[in-house]
């Protein structure tokens, strides 16, 4: 039922509401998947075709394609329709919770090929289509597939008639901030489409489809400061990371390990660095839905599997440039970590439906124990002792924000200053005249 999942992806989720699917433990939810590795996908279908397969699998989409038997020419159409998108590309600010959304606006060109041509009605939605890699039963596309209705625009309240030549409807909304941003997951993929259907007198159907790219961008606050400690040595680690790191570009950890040197009455053990390595890991959660007719499989409607997969999109190891100072007890050390862009990194993101990405920052050292008497500490010798010493940091992984101004911050003009409808296209019409073709949704 495309309709529920609407009622789940719209709804504001606080992020400690859990998650509808994975409510109840009875029966219980099979163990979450890991795997290091995105799993290979054998189809490789390119996002694009999974979701028109989508579409045709869907009413939303096979009434468009309705008898269509012969791959022959197609009869010309009585209008080609067209869009110009006229806001910038869609950028929420800040998280979920918080986001003021993004304008989203243009024109919808209907290209009228006769003299005259009666529309008898001619709408757009704008739809969420969540595929699942993973789906509870493995061959079905009910239970794959999620397409929910975010909005709708009526452009015309009664038919009218249109000359041939071009006639515009512009089109506008304010798209909600907690919508979750386009992400294409090895677990589940979420696209957004624009669906456009005009419907002639005669009942041809012309349509119009194109992919609406949502992002988001987190903005940065100022950096992170950490400390973490290892025992049962005395080592501390204090380590500033930036509040927000992006897909593409490296960013800056800087590290101090204390604790170093310990002085006995006439020795000295210390601990020397002999590796560091960092890598960052994605975490990737999907809770696959059941249709109705396989919802007995999860345990009854609106539960589903939850799914868990994680894998590094980026790793190195610091080969130089810590700096050892035994006599205040220090080891400083600065480097670039970066997400390796051939991995695939994904931005953090988090959808009431149980999609979610996260990041980790795992940082390992390897130190090696020392001894030497205090009065010769230049000749150290190595015990044989060494540790691994692991820890890690969350990792908001988000688009960068570009001039970071969200609509709600431009002025002039306000949102509210721009006029119901634009004067120019009433006079395209012919027949009944409708200027209430859709304006500015708040
Ligand atoms: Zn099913």
């Amino acid at each position: 039922m495309p309709g529920r999942l609407l009622s789940s992806l719209v709804r504001a989720a606080p992020s400690s509401t859990p998650i509808e699917g994975v409510k109840s433990q009875n029966p219980p939810l099979f163990p979450p998947h890991y795997s290091f590795e995105p799993p290979a996908n054998p189809k490789a279908k390119s996002q694009e075709s999974l979701v028109m397969d989508a579409f045709k699998r869907h009413s939303i989409g096979s009434r468009h394609h309705s008898d269509k038997k012969s791959p022959k020419a197609e009869p010309q159409k009585a209008a080609t329709m067209n869009m110009q998108v006229e806001s910038p590309p869609i950028l929420f600010y800040n998280s979920p919770q918080v986001s003021s959304g993004a304008l989203f606006s243009g024109q919808l060109k209907l290209d009228v090929k006769e003299p005259h041509l009666t529309v008898e009605s001619f709408d757009m939605r704008l739809l969420a289509i969540v595929i699942t890699k993973k789906p509870v039963a493995p061959h079905c596309s009910e239970c794959s597939t999620k397409i929910s209705e975010i909005h709708k625009w009526e452009f015309l309240k009664a038919p009218v008639s249109l000359r041939y030549g071009e006639h515009t409807f512009p089109f506008s909304h304010l798209l909600p901030g907690h919508l979750p941003a386009t992400t294409h997951g090895v677990l589940a993929s979420l696209d957004y489409y624009l669906d456009a259907v005009a419907t002639t007198s005669t009942g041809e159907k012309l349509t119009y489809k194109r992919n609406l790219d949502v992002k988001r961008a987190i903005f940065p606050g100022s950096d992170k400061h950490s400390i973490r400690i290892f025992p049962p040595t005395n080592l501390t680690a204090s380590v500033v990371l930036p509040p927000v790191v992006h897909p593409i570009g490296d960013f800056p950890l800087e590290m101090r390990l204390s604790g170093i040197v310990l002085n006995k009455a006439d020795s000295q053990t210390r601990w020397r660095l002999r590796k560091l390595n960092w890598r960052i890991e994605e975490i990737q959660k999907f809770v696959s839905p059941a249709c109705s007719k396989h919802a007995s499989k999860v345990g009854g409607e609106g539960k589903g599997i939850l799914h868990e997969d994680v894998h590094v999109i980026g790793s190195d190891e610091v080969k130089t440039g810590w700096k050892t100072d035994f006599e205040q007890g220090n080891i400083d050390v600065e480097f670039r970590a970066a997400c390796d862009m051939a991995l695939k990194p994904l931005c953090d993101m988090e959808s009431p439906n149980g999609m979610e990405v996260k990041h980790n920052l795992v940082v390992e050292m390897v130190v090696a124990e020392e001894w030497a008497p205090l009065k010769k500490l230049n000749q150290a010798t190595p015990t044989g002792a060494a540790r691994v010493l692991r820890t890690q940091f969350h990792l908001i992984v988000t688009e960068r924000a570009g001039m970071g101004i969200s609509w709600d911050e431009e002025q002039p003009p306000v949102y509210e200053d721009v006029p119901a409808s634009p004067p120019t296209y009433v006079d395209d019409y012919d027949g009944a005249l409708n200027d209430d073709a859709e304006t500015l949704n708040l």
